[in-house]
């Protein structure tokens, strides 16, 4: 049994560290489902060469290799990380597992892919949705005045109505919208007219740009409970009986492509009309729409749909944005 030799703890460690920090790198190509509990695919990588390669782990972890012949047999296979990795080596799979959803997954992720008509497809798929809801993806940008930019973010928050005087009150946990990471300085919304603001030093957030109230970073909402910016009120929220809590377009962060360069970072705005506008077009259109695709079921008790019941939700479609 050379996997016992030839096995690399430290190499093999080292890669599966960095593979788990980011995951998306090393998926399945044909990635058809996040599973439950996905191993490290360079760990079987490694116990795969150690078994079947006659060179150091270390020189054959990053050669290609073909073990044509060689058969690899996972009886209890769940996502198949195991044969999808011995797939990649050239070795024979065959897996087994008593949940038929295991076996559709592994199934089609080690189906041979027609690149050419997958491309053709998934431009299709593209051309089709920019048609039916392209136009709900588009900003305009109050810097340039540069019209219909694509949007890559929209950021929510969710909204309740005061339980004194009915007034709405945002549940924001803090006001940071994004950090000075990818980004020149920190950007915080106003708690008093929601404006977007650049702050160099967050100890002295300063006065918004638009209404001159103070700058804060943490927000009201905590632990479940929001105190009502018009009368003060504390409020406890979720509360069950009165149904999943609204949710409120606060940010939208876009992109600007024809001038890369020209900004440093990340561009962030407060929504417009036009924007608001886009957010109720698309609400009536999901109005509209035959749900086809979104599960419409009553959501039962369970573990984790519990959690779900206490926010209000009795069915899954509730969990689902307009947009
Ligand atoms: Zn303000
Ligand atoms: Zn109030």
């Amino acid at each position: 049994m050379t996997i016992e030799r030839r096995f690399d703890i430290p190499l093999i460690a080292s890669l599966a560290l960095k593979e788990k920090q980011i995951q998306q790198n090393y998926r399945p190509i044909i990635a058809v489902h996040k599973w439950f509990a996905r191993r490290p695919g360079t760990l079987f990588r490694g116990l795969l060469l150690s078994e079947f390669s006659d060179k150091k782990l270390v020189d054959s972890y990053f050669s290609s290799h073909d073990f044509a012949g060689r058969r690899v047999a996972d009886p209890f296979m769940g996502g198949g990380t195991p044969l999808i990795e011995a797939n990649r080596v050239g070795c024979d799979v065959i897996g087994f597992d008593i949940n038929p959803m295991a076996t559709w997954i592994v199934r089609d992720e080690i189906e041979h892919l027609d690149h050419d008509l997958y491309r053709q497809q998934a431009q299709l798929l593209v051309k089709d949705l920019e048609e039916k809801v392209g136009d709900l993806y588009r900003t305009d940008c109050p810097k340039t005045g540069d019209k219909d930019l694509p949007v890559k973010y929209f950021l929510w928050v969710k909204t309740k109505s005061c339980e004194a005087c009915s007034g709405p009150v945002d549940l924001f946990p803090g006001y940071m919208v994004a950090e000075n990471k990818r980004h020149p300085e920190h950007v915080l919304v106003c708690s008093q007219c929601g404006e977007l603001n650049e702050v160099r030093n967050l100890n002295e957030p300063h006065q918004c740009t638009s209404c001159a109230a103070e700058l804060v970073v943490n927000g009201p909402a905590k632990r479940n409970r929001c105190a009502c910016p018009h009368c003060g009120t504390v409020s406890k929220y979720p509360i069950e009986s009165e149904g999943p809590l609204k949710h409120r377009l606060f940010a939208i962060e876009y992109a600007n492509p024809a001038r890369k360069g020209q900004f440093k970072g990340r561009l962030f705005k407060k929504p417009d009309a036009k924007d608001l506008a886009r957010v109720a077009e698309a609400e009536r259109r999901w109005e509209q729409l035959a749900k086809t695709f979104v599960p419409r079921e009553e959501i039962l008790p369970g573990d984790e749909s519990d959690r779900l019941h206490r926010w209000g939700y009795t069915q899954y479609d509730e969990l689902f944005n307009s947009r």
